[in-house]
């Protein structure tokens, strides 16, 4: 009994959040008039200022913090040879199984892992471990009979026929394709991209080259990425078009264990300084390589439905660049000054999903908390995002729309507004004015009133603790910046 609530609770919360996020504008199903399209979303106008400042504190740690990587914005179509190259035409296949009677394709992976999910939530924690790690290591074969075998042998069963009616697993490749060029003229096929990292490799030479880069450096860039997703599940979490955050570092071969070490410290630690608590961050080893890593580890977030990838690093060796020089009959080469010789650099690579990270910050904020005595007592819901990614850094609400309190307040608008994202509020009482704005996760709250006009001096509310104190308006501007500088949390780094 006890584990089937806990079953209910935890899908329940995601629901909760996930009403929350279509609620408050954060985030909408896309082409939502017209029911919608699988796994595709929109982000509304609170959801695109916390993803804004997720992705500019990303793009500014790896660039302007760490000194010795650059950006790039390259484009989502790439030369089709591109993706010959990496792999992602012949490999870029996942497993996959169709249930007869429903006509539902699923990824075997994750059919297998939601069963033991089921299985964990009903307490059966070593039978869930033993079914992922056969999993593991049948998928690490590409031993789809045994993995078949596996999904007879433990009845798993179709979510929507709740048959065990499967078809032989098959592999399908996950790239969107289209057409480049006229109807008319002669079209010819190529892909959305699935990652961003080629669009990175391909420029190698021309940022290093440009840019005078001397090994080791990196090359970053935030951007698109479509996977043709079979399975669409857990909101924001699969999407099957998404943003990535990547940074390849090229390294000297040989290093590159010990960059892959770096930066696998180094990024759960900005994790934790952004604010997502240690004990629902983990690394998680990579069971099967990807075919063009020698070292990979997840960092995973506890979600609501468990712990699960936020990010992936992977020591890429020479793979991507060695085969573009291939195909393109380029070279991919570097001098190295140091020791007098040219050699294909080795890549470690850091990637995470813009998305994915939103939805780790909105699953850790949202919080709900009983306050008051008695009968006075009540539920108060509020999103505790660190005041840095917060999407609305500060509201100013005049106590009354008149005595020149609007006015008053127009001031401190005017103080604030080039710095900060802030919204201005007269309507309602000011508790309501609060509550609006605990919703939305904004971390202070700042009242004009009566003796403002007599000493200049406002009340300042703090979101988490809901206590009030007063400031002299001068000295807001102040606070507001020490409380969101990201100074402070590289700092913590
Ligand atoms: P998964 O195993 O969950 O499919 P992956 O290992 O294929 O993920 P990578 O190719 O390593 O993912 O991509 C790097 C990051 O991109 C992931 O850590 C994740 O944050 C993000 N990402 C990948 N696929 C998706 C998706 N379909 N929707 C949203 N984010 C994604």
């Amino acid at each position: 009994m006890e584990s089937n609530q806990k079953a209910v609770t935890t899908e329940g919360k995601l629901k909760d959040i996930i009403s929350h996020a279509k609620e408050y504008g954060f985030v909408f199903p896309s082409s939502e008039i017209y029911d919608g399209l699988a796994a595709v979303y929109d982000y509304g106008q609170y959801g695109v200022e916390l993803k804004n400042n997720l992705k500019n504190l990303w793009y500014k740690t790896m660039t302007q913090v760490q000194g010795n990587i650059v950006g790039i914005d390259a484009a989502i179509f790439m030369h089709p040879l591109t993706w010959k190259a990496s792999g992602h035409v012949d490999g870029f296949n996942d497993p996959m199984i169709d249930n007869k009677d429903s006509q539902k394709r699923y990824r075997v992976d994750h059919l297998i892992e939601g069963h033991a999910s089921a299985l964990e939530e009903v307490g059966n924690k070593q039978e869930a471990a033993l079914l992922v790690e056969k999993m593991n290591s049948l998928l690490a074969k590409d031993d789809f009979d045994g993995l078949r075998n596996l999904i007879y042998d433990n009845k798993i069963a179709c979510p929507i026929s709740g048959t065990v009616n499967w078809t032989d697993i098959r592999q399908f490749n996950l790239m969107f394709s289209t057409k480049i060029g006229s109807v008319a003229e002669e079209a010819d096929v190529i892909y959305l991209r699935p990652e961003t990292a080629q669009g990175i490799f391909v420029n190698f030479l021309n940022v290093q080259k440009t840019g005078r880069m001397k090994i080791p450096f990196g090359i970053a860039q935030i951007g698109k990425a479509f996977r043709n997703e079979i399975v669409a599940r857990q909101f924001i979490f699969r999407m099957r078009e998404f943003e990535q955050m990547e940074m390849q570092f090229f390294v000297r071969p040989g290093s590159e264990l010990d960059w892959y070490k770096f930066w696998k410290e180094t990024r759960i630690k900005w994790h934790a300084a952004l604010g997502l608590p240690t004990e629902k961050l983990q690394f998680h080893d990579h069971d099967k390589l990807a075919h063009y890593a020698n070292a990979a580890v997840d960092i995973e977030f506890e979600f609501p439905f468990g712990f699960k990838e936020i990010e992936g690093i992977h020591s890429r060796t020479d793979f991507d660049l060695k085969n573009h020089q291939g195909l393109s009959g380029k070279k991919m080469q570097y001098f190295d000054p140091e020791i007098n010789q040219n050699y294909i650099p080795f890549v470690v690579e850091t990637s995470v999903g813009a998305d994915r990270l939103f939805l780790a910050h909105l699953c850790n904020a949202y919080t709900i908390e009983t306050v008051g005595e008695g009968e006075e007592q009540k539920q108060r819901t509020y999103l505790k995002f660190h005041p840095a990614i917060a999407p609305v850094k500060a509201a100013i609400f005049p106590l009354t729309k008149k005595d020149g309190l609007p006015e008053k307040a127009a001031e401190l608008v005017e103080m604030l507004k080039y710095d900060f994202n802030i919204v201005y509020e007269e309507k309602d009482s000011i508790g309501k004015r609060y509550t609006r704005q605990d919703l939305i996760g904004t971390p202070f709250c700042i009242a004009v009133d009566h003796q403002t006009l007599e000493d200049n001096t406002v009340t300042i509310r703090h979101r988490d603790s809901a206590q009030q104190e007063r400031l002299p308006m001068h000295e807001v501007h102040g606070r507001i910046a020490y409380e969101t500088s990201f100074k402070r949390i590289f700092e913590k780094l």
